[in-house]
C-alpha cells in the first residue's frame, strides 16, 4: 500500500459518486458488477478488473432461495440462464447423519404452518404423527425423498401461494428484504466458473469496462480513503468507491486499509475443505433436488448435483484430520466417480471482517466474510451486500451515516448466520468420536446459550431466534432443532389442554397433498431432460 498525495483530487472528492472500480472477478465481482449495472445503468461507470494469475475459489455452487430475486433484478428467467450455468433446482438442504446413522432430515424451502396460534412443530412433540417431523409438517421432505421437480413439465409451479413475478419490462423488482414474510418453494444450484462467464456477458453487455491485470498496489490519499489501484499493466485504476472482491485475501479491506478480521473459529472450528469435481450422467443417475450434508468425523461433505456433474467436498476441522486424510474419506464417500478427478484443497478464513466498508472502500464475497457452507450462505452472503450497497449507495465522503448502516446490516446477517450454523452442532446428537464431543462442549456465542434454553421450553419463533434480520426465519431454527435431535424439546403445556382436531386436519392435508404432488411431478431428471429435448 502506497500514499498519494495527488490522489487526494480525485478519489472521494465531494462530488458524487460515480466511478465504481471492482476488483475480483469470481461470484461476488460479477454478481456485484451486474447487479450495479442493472440497478444504476449508465449513471455510473463500473469496472471489473480480475487477475488472470490468480485463480477463483471455485466453489460455491448451491443458494438460498432469495437468490430469485438476484435475477429477477437482473430481468433475467430461468431459461435465459440456468441451461448456460448447468443449473438445478434445489428445495432444501438434507442432513445425513447428524442424529445417527442412517438417519435424514431435511431443512426446506417452506414455511411452518400454524394451528390456532401454535407451530406445527410444537403440535408435533405434542403428538408426532410419524418419526420424521419434516415429513409431518412440511410437503417438501417427501417431494425431496421422491427426487421431484418443483415444476411439472409444462414449466407450472407447484402451488404453494406463491404468486412469480410478472416480468414486464416496466414492473418495479424485487429485492430479499420486503419479501421475508413469503418462501419461495426453491433455490439453484448452479455451476460457480459458468455463472462468472454468464455475468461477464451481461455485465459488459451493459457498459461494465472489464479489465483483465493484475492489481499490485493500492494507494491512498492524505485521508486514508483510496486514491487509485495500481495494475502491472493497465496503469492505475481511480475510483469514487472501491469494492474488493479479491476473495479471502481482501487485500483492500483488510491489507490496505488494515481493517480488522474477526475470526469466528472459537465456535465454528471448520477450517478447511477438499473439493472434488465428478462427472454425472443425467441420463442414468438421479439427480437429488437438494443439497446433501452428510456428517464426517470430523466435518461434514457436501453433494450439490449439477447437470453433467456432481459437487462434492469436505469441510472438515484441521484440528481433527490431515488433508490427505480428507481427501481419502471424500473419495471413499464417492467411489469410483472420483478416481481420476483432481482435489481442489481450500484453507477457509471463518469470521467476519469488523466493518465491511472503510472509507471508499466496501468488501463483497469472501473479503467481507465467510462461514462454512453448511446452508448455503456464501453467496445469500454476495446478493444480500449487494442489495444493501444500492440501498446505502454514497453521494460522496460525508455520507459515512449511510457506511455505518450498511456495517451495522451485513455484521448482523453474518453474525446471526453464525449462530444458526453453530445451533447444527450443539444440536446433532452424534457425539461417537472426539470432534462430534467437542461440539457439545464448546462455547457458543452467548446469547446463543440463552437462546437454546428458551427453545427447551417453547420452540424457536420470531420473539427468541437472533433478533436481526439474517436471512434465516423462525422455521428454520424449529427444523435443525427438531432434525438434529440432541437437544430435548418439550411442547407447550397448553396444547395437552387444547383440541387437537384442526392440528391433526393440518397434518392429514399436508400428507395428502405431498401424496398427490409426488405422484403427479416429474422427477428432477426427467424435467431437465425435457427441457433440454425441447432447447
Ligand atoms: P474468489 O472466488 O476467490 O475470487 C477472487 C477474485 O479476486 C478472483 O477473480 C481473482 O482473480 C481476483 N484477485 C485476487 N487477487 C487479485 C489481484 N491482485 N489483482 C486482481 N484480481 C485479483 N457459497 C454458497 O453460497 N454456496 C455454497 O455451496 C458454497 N460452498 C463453498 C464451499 C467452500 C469450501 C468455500 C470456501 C466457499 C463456499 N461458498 C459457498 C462461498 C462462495 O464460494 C463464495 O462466496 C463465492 O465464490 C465468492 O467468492 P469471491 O468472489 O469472494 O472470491
Amino acid at each position: 500500500m502506497t500514499v498519494d498525495g495527488a490522489g487526494k483530487q480525485r478519489a472521494g472528492d465531494p462530488g458524487r459518486t460515480k466511478r465504481v472500480v471492482v476488483v475480483g472477478g469470481g461470484t461476488a465481482g460479477w454478481m456485484t458488477a451486474s447487479y450495479l449495472a442493472a440497478a444504476f445503468g449508465e449513471r455510473i461507470d463500473v469496472t471489473v478488473v480480475e487477475s488472470a494469475r490468480v485463480g477463483t475459489i471455485g466453489v460455491g455452487e448451491a443458494t438460498f432461495s432469495d437468490i430469485r430475486h438476484f435475477f429477477e433484478f437482473l430481468k433475467l428467467s430461468e431459461p435465459d440462464w440456468m441451461p448456460a450455468c448447468n443449473a438445478t433446482y434445489k428445495l432444501a438442504v438434507r442432513f445425513e447423519n447428524w442424529r445417527e446413522p442412517g438417519h435424514h432430515f431435511y431443512h426446506p424451502f417452506e414455511q411452518l404452518g400454524s394451528v390456532d396460534g401454535f407451530p406445527l412443530s410444537d403440535w408435533w412433540l405434542r403428538n408426532p404423527t410419524t418419526s420424521r417431523f419434516d415429513k409431518d409438517c412440511f410437503v417438501m421432505a417427501s417431494l425431496c425423498d421422491a427426487e421431484r421437480s418443483p415444476r411439472y413439465l409444462d414449466g407450472k409451479l407447484i402451488d404453494q401461494g406463491f404468486v412469480e413475478q410478472q416480468r414486464e419490462e416496466t414492473s418495479a423488482r424485487s429485492t430479499i428484504v420486503e419479501y421475508q414474510g413469503t418462501q419461495f418453494p426453491y433455490a439453484y444450484h448452479f455451476e460457480a466458473a459458468l455463472l462468472a462467464k454468464f455475468l461477464t456477458t451481461y455485465a459488459t453487455q451493459r457498459g461494465v469496462r472489464h479489465i483483465t491485470d493484475d492489481v499490485t498496489d493500492v494507494v491512498l490519499d492524505q485521508d486514508g480513503y483510496i486514491a487509485h489501484v495500481q495494475t502491472a499493466e493497465h496503469g492505475r485504476l481511480e475510483g469514487d468507491l472501491f469494492v474488493d472482491c479479491t476473495g479471502f485475501r481482501a487485500l483492500l479491506l483488510n491489507k490496505a486499509l488494515d481493517e480488522p478480521f474477526v475470526s469466528y473459529q472459537d465456535t465454528l472450528p471448520n477450517d478447511s475443505a477438499v473439493a472434488l469435481q465428478v462427472p454425472l450422467d443425467m441420463d442414468r443417475e438421479p439427480m437429488r433436488p437438494c443439497t446433501t450434508a452428510t456428517a464426517q468425523e470430523a466435518g461434514w461433505i457436501w453433494t450439490i448435483p449439477l447437470i453433467s456433474r456432481i459437487g462434492s467436498g469436505y469441510v472438515y476441522a484441521s484440528d481433527y484430520t490431515t488433508p490427505e486424510e480428507a481427501e481419502r474419506t471424500l473419495r471413499a464417500f464417492i467411489g469410483p466417480g472420483a478416481e481420476d478427478v483432481e482435489a481442489n484443497h481450500i484453507k477457509m478464513r471463518i469470521g467476519r471482517s469488523r466493518r465491511s466498508w472503510v472509507k471508499n472502500c466496501v468488501g463483497i464475497g469472501l473479503s467481507s466474510g465467510f462461514v462454512e457452507p453448511l446452508e448455503s450462505t456464501g453467496i445469500f452472503f454476495i446478493h444480500h451486500a449487494i442489495e444493501q450497497i444500492v440501498k446505502y449507495f454514497p453521494s460522496g465522503r460525508e455520507d459515512h451515516r449511510l457506511r455505518d448502516l450498511y456495517n451495522e446490516s451485513i455484521a448482523h446477517v453474518q453474525d446471526g448466520v453464525r449462530e444458526f450454523l453453530v445451533l447444527h452442532y450443539v444440536g446433532a446428537k452424534r457425539a461417537d468420536n472426539q470432534y462430534w464431543k467437542d461440539t457439545k462442549t464448546r462455547r457458543v456465542p452467548d446469547e446463543l446459550a440463552e437462546r437454546i434454553e428458551n427453545w427447551k421450553y417453547k420452540v424457536p419463533d420470531a420473539q427468541t431466534v437472533f433478533p436481526h434480520y439474517h436471512g434465516l426465519p423462525p422455521y428454520s431454527y424449529n427444523c435443525i432443532l427438531l432434525g438434529t435431535g440432541g437437544i430435548e424439546v418439550r411442547h407447550s403445556p397448553a396444547l395437552d389442554m387444547a383440541d387437537e382436531r384442526a392440528a391433526i386436519a393440518e397434518f392429514e392435508r399436508i400428507r395428502l397433498k405431498a401424496d398427490k404432488l409426488v405422484q403427479e411431478l416429474p422427477t428432477q431428471n426427467e424435467y431437465f431432460a425435457a427441457m433440454r429435448a425441447d432447447a
